[in-house]
């Protein structure tokens, strides 16, 4: 049960004065519903408003308060002019300008004869000392209240800065004093106040500085935000290690076949990871290990070896990949290798007919299908396992914590392998899985080539055109990837469908297009001509990123590289250098190139290193640019900032390893705080895998 205390700031925005249905929806859209989330609204910038000159010394341009008396109201003749009232003090006179000002409004907001304090910017026009729209208009007597630095919020269209003011300072004010929840030592030393006084301050900054996420209240708000989510991922794990697993053990013989089979060694890497995974399964407790590697790097392979292990263990295992074209290639990568191994292996996807599928079903069902690869479709409730031991999760980027639920649910304690392609840098890695065990493919293997890597303007297209002629005259595969330019698909897909008719009228018959829109079987028709050769080219938007396996290509050239991500162009590079020929890639830039843009493609020239790429996108970029927060599945976070707290997230870890080591079920004095802040923060699952309370 949440704690009484918190039940304020659960309470919807529209219980806050000032905050009727409409503006409600405004604030929901910038905040959120509850109380809570415009606390976490923290505001951007201050007004100084203690400026408070006479009218005489008042300078344009400068944020100021002044003291007024009211001497007449302009009426406009016509709605386009301003409607003026002007005002004076001893030393000069000065006209506050509205436009669309109603006159009934103004006049009882500003009487005439009496004393008005005004603040806002001033300016200079003619010679007279003007405010447009001043920010405030209040009696002599509220004259302190605006007297001051002011916090500014983020807005959304149709709002203003003062409704918003008032709602955050009212939800402030409701907020309780709360129990604490940090380490007293560790909260002291780093001079930090309560969570109350912190959070009163991060809403009243004093100055410029204040706004800094390293500014004390800022800081300490942002550690709780990372102890929840930390403590949140480290308690619902100690609760699955407690749920008995299962020891999966095998004799090594199907791994031997496969192994026999494969035209080349394993990599010192691949062997290392497989050598954890044995261990892993070996283990009575439940597995959950993220294996991590660049493209390329034989992942699939390292899957497969983990998935024998259970079949030789006499159980079953699966492949999840997030796309039906992962799904189908993981496939066809593992089917002459299971076949090698004399193991049944079944594609399970959305899009089989309803006798196949009914056929795999019904041998998963039965346990005589001991492998399977498949999309989602494989955590359909149609869909059950005779002894399903372990799952394989290929997320590449995204990381889908719902379906890698789903499908350990389908067997009895499965051990979890998740694979991602792209190479998170650790401090995202900790936020996103807390302290997970992590095997990492670091070598690419032997044979292959470094690719050269080359920034060329856009307006030398042709010449980069010619080269892809004379490439694809020698017998060369060339991916041209078109991006993401306008905010819609439509626009993007007019862009590649024109690359795709020019190169098509230059090079007759070998070009072809992929794009998402195209139907499943088209796609497969147009990759598989690519693969085998039939098309030279292959005219892309974006949708190759995910994944697409040709190792006979090897000129990657990406338009408008300046638009991409790093993580996003290393992924597309390695789509080439998968062979053993020399690989190119022409990343086609427009001019003039910012600051980040020319950083971004520095980096790709100098390096292929995954991980140096992504913490170097880490730091241009911020966390929630750099993987797209919400769809990533990454913690949404709203006081933190993965790119300068990654400090304070390793202690936040650190911190919540020690508490569920010393108090698993939150039973002492602190650990009840920390329910608290588990509530605060909406991590009622994890406080639900709690025994008592
Ligand atoms: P990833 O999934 O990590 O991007 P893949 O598993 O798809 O990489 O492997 C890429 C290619 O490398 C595949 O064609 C695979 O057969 C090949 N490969 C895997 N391991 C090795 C190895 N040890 N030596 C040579 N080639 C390998
Ligand atoms: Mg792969």
């Amino acid at each position: 049960m949440r704690p009484q205390s918190l039940t304020p700031l659960f309470a919807q925005i529209t219980s806050l004065p000032g905050i009727g249905p409409r503006l409600g929806k405004l604030v929901e859209k910038i905040a959120g519903a509850l109380v809570l989330d415009l606390l976490w609204h923290l505001p951007f910038a201050v007004i100084d408003r203690r400026n408070a000159p006479e009218i005489a010394a008042a300078r344009a341009g400068d944020i100021a308060t002044l003291t007024v008396t009211v001497d007449e109201h302009l009426v406009p003749r016509s709605p386009r002019q301003p409607y003026r009232v002007w005002c004076s003090d001893e030393t000069g006179r000065l006209c506050l300008t509205f436009f669309n000002g109603r006159e009934d409004y103004l006049r009882k907001l500003l009487p005439v004869g009496e004393v008005r304090v005004v603040s806002g910017k001033v300016e200079v026009y003619q010679g007279e000392v003007q405010m447009t729209h001043p920010d405030h208009v209040v009696p002599a007597e509220e004259r302190e209240r605006i007297l001051r630095v002011e916090p500014v919020y983020g807005l959304t269209a149709g709002l203003t800065q003062r409704p918003i003011q008032k709602a955050v300072a009212a939800a402030v004010e409701r907020a309780p004093e709360l129990p604490e929840w940090q380490d007293e030592a560790f909260r002291r030393k780093n001079g930090w106040d309560g969570w109350r006084a912190a959070l009163a301050h991060a809403h009243a900054p004093a100055e410029e500085g204040d706004l800094s996420p390293l500014h004390p209240a800022r800081a300490r708000l942002a550690f709780d935000e990372l102890l929840a989510s930390q403590l949140a991922i480290a308690l619902v794990r100690h609760h699955n290690r407690t749920v008995a697993g299962r020891a999966t053990t095998g004799d090594g013989h199907l791994r031997a076949r496969v192994l026999k089979s494969l035209p080349f060694a394993l990599t010192a890497s691949q062997q290392a990871a497989i050598a954890e995974i044995e261990a892993d399964l070996a283990q009575p407790e439940r597995m959950i290990r993220l294996l991590q590697g660049d493209v390329g790097s034989g992942k699939t392979l390292v899957a497969l070896l983990a998935m024998l292990v259970g079949v030789e263990g006499r159980a079953q295992a699966a492949l999840m990949a997030p796309t039906e074209l992962l799904a189908r290639q993981h496939h066809a990568t593992i089917a002459p290798l299971a076949a090698a191994a004399g193991v049944r292996l079944a594609l399970l996807t959305g899009r089989d007919g309803q006798k196949q599928k009914k056929e795999t079903l019904r041998g998963l069902a039965d346990g005589s299908i001991q492998l399977v690869v498949g999309t989602h479709a494989l955590v359909q409730e149609d869909v059950e396992f005779a002894d399903l031991a372990l799952a394989v999760v290929d997320e590449q980027h995204r990381f889908g914590v719902h379906q890698r639920m789903a499908l350990s649910s389908k067997g009895h304690a499965v051990d979890l392998l998740v694979m991602t392609a792209t190479p998170i840098p650790r401090t995202l890695m900790l936020a996103a899985y807390g302290d997970l065990d992590v095997s990492k493919l670091t070598e690419k293997p032997a044979g292959r080539q470094p690719i050269d890597t080359r920034t060329i303007p856009l307006e030398r297209i042709g010449e980069v055109a010619d080269g892809v002629g004379r490439q694809i005259a020698a017998g060369a595969r060339v991916y041209w990837v078109c991006p993401l330019i306008e905010e819609s698909e439509d626009v993007d897909l007019a862009n590649a469908e024109e690359r795709f008719r020019q190169l098509g009228a230059r090079f007759p018959g070998k070009v072809g297009l992929l794009h998402g829109r195209l139907k499943g079987a088209e796609r497969e028709a147009t990759m598989a001509a690519f693969a085998d050769g039939r098309l030279s080219v292959l005219v892309a938007t974006t949708v190759i990123e995910v994944g697409v396996d040709v190792p006979a290509a090897t000129v990657m050239v990406i338009e408008h590289a300046e638009r991409f991500g790093l993580a996003q162009l290393h992924q597309l590079r390695g789509r080439v250098g998968r062979g053993s020929a020399r690989s190119t890639c022409l990343l086609l830039y427009a001019q003039p190139l910012g600051e980040t843009a020319k950083a971004r493609l520095a980096i790709m020239r100098e390096t292929e290193d995954g991980f140096r790429i992504a913490e170097e996108d880490l730091r241009l970029r911020g966390a929630g640019e750099l993987l797209g927060t919400r769809q990533s599945g990454l913690p949404d976070m709203r006081l933190a900032d993965f790119a300068v707290h990654g400090e304070l997230l390793a202690a936040a870890r650190d911190d919540a390893r020690l508490i569920v080591e010393r108090d698993p079920d939150l039973q002492t004095g602190r650990g009840a705080a920390l329910r608290v802040l588990l509530y605060l923060f909406r991590r009622d699952d994890a406080v639900r895998t709690l025994r008592a309370g």
